[in-house]
């Protein structure tokens, strides 16, 4: 594995690996397998002292969580530091209500401990497979009318900067410098250690419901998102109805509820479901009302199993609230273009915050997420369609997703991009953490 190289990287170190000899003799790719990192050597750093001799001696190099975004954003052409193995949980912190975790944790892994402890975190994406370090990286969200993202929970952060420094940043010390800096994009320095806010475990009940009404929704689009904890909308638009309602609801005690037959006219599931027809179900936490710990119904997709498709792209635009029924409406009438493509979409609702390249800085969203076939000719050329349609909205994509907006416009829709920029300066003079989206989306160096 170790052998001596001629490159930007001074040392060659026990953990790490050369793209061409790793136990791959093929390419590595991101979850999805829809793209191929180029970098030409992968470090596998067991401590923190290993990151920062890392990072001291490459000229260029990119953290990576655990690969399931979908574009190049945790790329680089140079070297790659996975932190798969600095994954402990640190302590909890019972006075302050807090939990640090190491970088590469994951949150199946976090949620589970905390459960044993008595905890909770505020809110989980869809799945618990995903790093927290990558996640609260890329603002990645579930749902929930009062739930910010999950980079909201960031009280604290260590990350080793460009000169192989320790900086830590919290909420409490560092106001400004510290909101600039939680949805990172990996372009600060290889984050470490996260602190995360934590609240007392509760309990949960999932149900759902079919056949919601367009005109239900319509008419009610608040009072539905508002009455549960957590709320997916699930369709593929080829009607005038959303297919499936998630209801994620909390609960003070496990003795069954009788569950309302009708939800603004859906009809109460009697079979678990998975969101996509055809799908096995069992995949999915357990729902008809039946109840549990809050991580185990969170997420829609079980830690044990193939969350979501597995066979997919994704892309995902966030759109200030109040033009949400708007927006939702211009999408409906794209149905026929999307027939082929689309294997469904997901609304979700998240909170205004204050984290500067948050999609939700400052305004709550709601989120219209798509998961399409592996069909990138097709899904590229429907892009620019959806972006113009949702365009009047001032809609945002998610960072570890597919998008094919120009980088000007993406700047022009984040009033923080130019003290981001700034931020990464300061951090990172010389650019050493740096990729290709970065460049091109944060810097604008590319042509649109
Ligand atoms: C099946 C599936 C379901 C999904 N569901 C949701 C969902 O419900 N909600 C949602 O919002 N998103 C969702 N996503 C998107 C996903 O949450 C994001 O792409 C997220 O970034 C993935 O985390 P990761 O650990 O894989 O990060 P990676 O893809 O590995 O990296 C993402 C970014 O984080 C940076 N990064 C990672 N670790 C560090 C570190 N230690 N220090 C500094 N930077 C770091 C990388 O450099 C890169 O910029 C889903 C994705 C998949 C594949």
């Amino acid at each position: 594995m170790s052998q001596s190289y001629n490159n930007s990287c001074k040392h060659v170190f026990e953990y790490t690996m050369f793209a061409k000899n790793m136990n791959m003799n093929e390419p590595q790719q991101n979850w999805a397998r829809n793209y191929t990192y180029s970098a030409a050597r992968w470090h596998y750093p067991k401590t923190v002292e290993q990151v920062q001799e890392l990072v001291r001696s490459c000229r260029k190099l990119k953290a990576l969580g655990t690969r399931h975004s979908f574009n190049s954003i945790a790329d680089t052409t140079e070297d790659i530091i996975s932190l798969e193995h600095l994954n402990r949980v640190m302590e909890i912190d019972r006075e302050r209500r807090t939990v640090t975790i190491e970088a590469g944790v994951r949150y199946g892994q976090l949620c589970r401990y905390l459960h044993r402890e008595g905890y909770a975190l505020h809110n989980l994406a869809s799945l618990p497979h995903i790093s927290i370090a990558g996640a609260c990286a890329t603002a990645t969200h579930g749902s929930g009318d009062n739930n910010g993202n999950l980079a909201t929970s960031v009280s604290a952060m260590e990350m080793v900067t460009a000169n192989g420094e320790v900086v830590v940043l919290s909420h409490e010390h560092d106001g400004d410098k510290f909101q600039g800096a939680v949805v990172g994009l990996g372009g600060l320095g290889v984050v470490t250690k996260l602190t995360l806010d934590i609240l007392p475990a509760f309990d949960m009940r999932q149900c759902v419901y079919e056949n919601l009404l367009l005109s239900r929704l319509e008419n009610n689009f608040d009072a539905i998102l508002a009455s549960a904890y957590s709320v997916s909308l699930f369709t593929d638009w080829q009607s005038d109805r959303i297919n499936q309602v998630w209801l994620k609801r909390r609960v003070s005690d496990s003795a069954p509820v009788a569950l309302e037959a009708e939800f603004f006219g859906a009809k109460l599931a009697i079979r678990q479901l998975h969101p996509i027809a055809g799908h096995p179900a069992e995949y999915c936490t357990e729902q008809m009302g039946v109840s549990g710990s809050w991580h185990e119904r969170l997420p829609h997709f079980r830690m044990d199993f193939t969350p979501s498709s597995g066979e997919e792209l994704q892309t995902e635009y966030l759109v200030p609230r109040q033009h949400a029924f708007a927006a939702i409406n211009v999408i409906a009438r794209l149905r026929d273009q999307m027939a082929p493509l689309l294997q469904i979409s997901e609304v979700r609702s998240i909170a205004a915050d204050k984290l500067w390249m948050s999609p939700c800085y400052q305004q709550a969203c709601v989120a219209i997420h798509f998961t399409w076939k592996k069909n990138w000719d097709a899904v590229r050329n429907l892009l620019p369609l959806i972006e113009e349609q949702l365009a009047p909205f001032s809609a945002r994509p998610h960072w570890g997703k597919l998008f094919m907006m120009s980088p000007t416009r993406l700047q022009s829709l984040y009033e923080k991009s130019p003290d981001f920029q700034n931020l990464l300066r300061f951090y990172d003079p010389q650019g050493k953490f740096r990729n290709a989206f970065l460049d091109t989306y944060i810097f604008a160096t590319a042509r649109d």
